[in-house]
């Protein structure tokens, strides 16, 4: 396995990084995970620019050509199907103070791991997921994409321990999205997901979702959504770049559509899949 670390490629176990780097010490870092299809970078435009906002929040510098180090690290590993993880840390301080020092460079990190494609998936092979609401312990941040994740954790366990493929976030009362997903409803053929805030991260899947909905004629509000409605819709996704638009059977302990696969679901589904295999076959 080879993995990209400030400008080089090496094999995994030569990548080495600091003690003093401020993303161990500090968690003083951003990321991303990336899909890319047969060698190729999906929505990687979008990831990259996520990955800007993050930085800037945080006032990291950008690193040149990073979208050229990402494609050459995947064609090094085979170009095939892989999702890549690219970690930024404000860089190596050479002592641990919470104080910045201006002439820092940031560490950067990439690697990638086999994945399996979405659009290979058949939509009947698709399951339900459960999922369980928890507490949202996060920061206020949630915008950027921070590796300082305990939170995100917890829940993650939380929902495992209930044999749930996810926990929602909830806080003052409002769903906020998933320890690693957006989340959505469908009521009466409507399709709603909460508005972009600093409470959550602007997902590139929850973008693409409401773009291929207003392409096709679906009707999709942005609005809060309360436990209540949550329990109560027709339908509910969770949407995430690695999982897809993957579809909500139970929440806690209530069914969701009947503990079935919802219709809407499986019109977003295929036009996400063909969405998909248009990029691959131009
Ligand atoms: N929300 C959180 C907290 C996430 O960590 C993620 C990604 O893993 C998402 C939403 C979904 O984002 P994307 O669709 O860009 O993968």
């Amino acid at each position: 396995e080879i993995v990209y670390l400030d400008g080089a490629f090496l094999p995994a176990d030569q990548a080495k990084v600091s003690v003093f780097d401020r993303g161990f010490l500090f968690g003083d870092s951003v990321y991303e995970v990336i899909p890319f299809y047969q060698g190729v970078g999906f929505r990687l435009e979008e990831h990259l620019a996520r990955l800007a906002h993050s930085l800037d929040a945080l006032q990291i510098p950008h690193s040149d050509n990073l979208d050229e180090a990402l494609n050459k690290l995947v064609a090094q590993n085979g170009g095939g199907n892989v999702s890549v993880y690219v970690q930024i840390t404000r860089g190596n301080a050479g002592k641990r103070s919470h104080a910045v020092t201006a002439d820092i460079t940031p560490t950067v990190f990439a690697c990638c791991q086999p994945i399996a494609p979405i659009y290979e998936t058949g939509p009947e092979v698709i399951e339900g997921a459960r999922v369980i609401v928890t507490d949202d312990l996060r920061w206020q941040r949630c915008d950027i994409k921070a590796n300082g994740l305990l939170a995100n954790i917890l829940a993650m366990r939380q929902a495992h321990e209930a044999g749930a493929a996810e926990a929602l976030l909830q806080k003052e009362g409002w769903i906020n999205e998933g320890s690693s997903s957006n989340v959505f409803i469908v009521e009466q053929g409507h399709v709603i997901t909460p508005p972009l805030h600093k409470g959550i991260l602007s997902g590139t899947t929850r973008a693409l979702v409401l773009e291929l909905a207003q392409q096709h004629g679906v009707q999709v509000t942005e609005s809060n959504i309360s436990y209540e409605r949550l329990i109560g819709a027709d339908e509910v996704w969770i949407t995430s770049s690695t999982r897809g638009v993957l579809p909500v059977t139970a929440v806690d302990e209530h069914p969701i559509a009947g503990g079935q696969k919802g219709p809407l679901w499986l019109q977003m589904f295929k036009l996400f899949t063909r969405y998909q295999q248009g990029l691959m076959t131009g």
